[in-house]
């Protein structure tokens, strides 16, 4: 494609230089919507099967209805760079059920189970972000699938794509004494009212959403796009501090407050002007400077809000406080009391990996409990809601074979893994399975050494960082190296010391590396170990892995 020299002096933003399409991605959505795929499935491609589908909706707007092809098995990391996605392309999918705020019941429950044994062959992944994934999915099974996703209330639109992806919400929402504000009206009103909007379904990038009322800080809001964190305002009661502009991948930055106060019946509408916002005035030319993060970067946020208000709101907000952060860890693991006297079970399945046989088990012996619902958490863990006192130890002992335990070890607790080469077509290295082992190893190791709050171990299989590399204590990022008989294998690289707000540490940033620091897959277990016990041994009191990892020599992180 040419490109005059205007051209190349703008960022192709709408509302500046016009809709031209100036790359291949914006062509695409400009020729044909990515909601309108759905009729071609139903009508075209389900009936005459994968060959059907031509390239721009295979790679591209099937996203809108969250299904990404699967990565072949047979192709190793090496080739993910160079080969191109057809070539890196499996004849199945990866399909991604959106659950804002993370809430099922646990009749929704019984239904993802049903649908992983069906059609999924067992496989379910609880996100990051408060999804359901699947793998293993065929065309033709898709109209089914949605079918028995809508009848009970669920759906895959925009899931994926560059749109309003799913909001993430305190999984404690309406349920914790300590709440500040309950988040459900917030996020059902958004759901309700904009998810499947063509108007907001082509964005320059995907937009990311967090929405909390918990003092926990429990919705990762620092690496949204758009975050609303509860606040008590002096005056105006109960309300969100508005946050804008985080995220991580391969150019990492924290969202920044924009000193905004918004009352709980502004909420869904400030949203929905920082979302036009970014549809009109983020960056289109270059994909990997789309997000909403790089416009922030450059106008700040004090013209950031006064275009806000002055051309999307049409008022001022009111100047607010920031959050406090309190209330304990975010990841609400363990036995909790409810503020109506029932309590929450928060489970930790190890890198967020259930199955159609966990979920439905769970969904039995949640309800036995006397629970109805369940919620995923952006750490990959879950908790049963509404639990009765009396029934707690029952329900623990239910779900303890399903490999869910209420009391894990601290890295069994506060590790998360990514798909990786399993089936991820951008990754370099394995993730879920090495993850697991080394929780195991760190489990025998280290019994009974006092590591203080969980050490955070994040493992991605490439640097797009989709388990949060730069904000764990240990964020590990896949690549590939030579060993010393010339093959490659997996490897990582460390970043330590990064993390985000939370009661437990006001020190939120990224991590550090440190240079030359890989560490290979069979030898994860023996570094984490490493490091673990120099922490241990150099601690000051009170100091945390993050801190120490900030102060500490290089040599004493290799
Ligand atoms: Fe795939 Fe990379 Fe994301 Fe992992 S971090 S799921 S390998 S894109």
């Amino acid at each position: 494609m040419t490109s005059t020299p205007r051209q190349q002096r703008t960022h192709g933003q709408w509302a500046i230089d016009g809709p031209e399409p100036l790359n291949p991605n914006e062509e695409f959505k400009a020729a044909a919507g990515g909601l309108g795929v759905r009729q071609r499935v139903l009508d075209t491609y389900a009936r005459e099967g994968f060959d059907s589908i031509p390239a721009d909706d295979l790679h591209g707007r099937l996203r809108w209805w969250g299904l990404y092809t699967q990565r072949r098995q047979d192709i190793d990391g090496s080739r993910t760079g160079t080969l191109g996605p057809d070539e890196l392309s499996d004849r199945y999918f990866m399909m991604r059920v959106r659950l804002d705020g993370g809430a099922v019941t646990t009749g929704q429950l019984r239904t993802l189970a049903g649908i992983s044994a069906d059609f999924a062959r067992g496989t379910a992944d609880i996100s990051d972000r408060q999804n359901i994934q699947y793998h293993w999915i065929r065309i033709e099974d898709v109209p089914e699938i949605w079918a028995r996703l809508e009848a009970a209330g669920m759906q895959t639109t925009e899931a994926c794509g560059d749109t309003p992806r799913v909001i993430l919400g305190s999984p404690v929402a309406g349920i914790a004494a300590d709440e500040i504000i309950d988040p459900s009206p917030a996020i059902a009103g958004i759901v309700e009212r904009f998810i499947g909007d063509p108007e907001l379904a082509n964005l320059p990038r995907k937009f990311k959403s967090a929405i909390t009322g918990h003092p926990s800080l429990d919705v990762v809001h620092q690496i949204n796009d758009i975050s609303l964190v509860g606040v008590a305002h002096p005056e105006l009661g109960s309300g969100y501090d508005l946050w804008v502009g985080g995220g991580l991948s391969v150019a990492p930055r924290l969202a920044e407050r924009l000193g905004a106060f918004v009352r709980p019946d502004q909420a869904v509408e400030v949203w929905y002007g920082v979302v036009r916002l970014f549809r009109d005035y983020g960056y289109r030319r270059l994909r990997n400077k789309a997000r909403l993060k790089f416009l922030l970067a450059d106008w700040g946020p004090e013209r950031f809000r006064e275009v806000l208000e002055h051309e999307y709101l049409g008022y001022a907000l009111a100047d607010g406080p920031a959050p406090v952060p309190s209330g304990g860890p975010g990841d609400h693991v363990g036995v909790h009391a409810q503020k109506d006297g029932r309590v929450w079970v928060g489970l930790a399945p190890t890198v967020g990996r259930v199955s159609a046989e966990v979920l439905a088990t769970l969904a039995d012996a949640a309800e036995a409990a006397g629970s109805g619902r369940v919620r995923f958490t952006p750490q990959q863990k879950l908790l049963v809601l509404d639990v009765d006192p009396g029934r707690t130890d029952d329900l623990l002992a239910a779900v303890e074979p399903l490999g869910l335990t209420a009391n894990p070890s601290p890295f069994r607790r506060s590790t998360m893994a990514c798909t990786g080469i399993e089936f991820c077509k951008l990754a370099f290295v394995e993730t879920k399975a090495t993850a697991a082992h080394t929780i195991g190893e760190l489990e025998r190791r280290l019994e009974g050494v006092d590591v203080g709050a969980p050490i955070s171990l994040h493992v991605n299989g490439c640097p797009n960082s989709c388990a949060r590399i730069q904000v764990a204590d240990i964020g590990l990022k896949g690549q590939l190296i030579k060993g010393p008989d010339g093959s490659e294998e997996f490897a990582y690289q460390v970043h330590l010391g990064g993390g985000l707000a939370s009661a437990d540490r006001d020190d939120a940033g990224l991590g550090r590396t440190v240079r030359g620091l890989k560490v290979t897959a069979a030898d994860l277990p023996d570094y984490v170990e490493r490091v673990t016990r120099a922490f241990v041994a150099a601690r000051e009191p009170g100091e945390s892995f993050a801190q120490w990892a900030h102060r500490a020599e290089e040599g004493a992180l290799r």
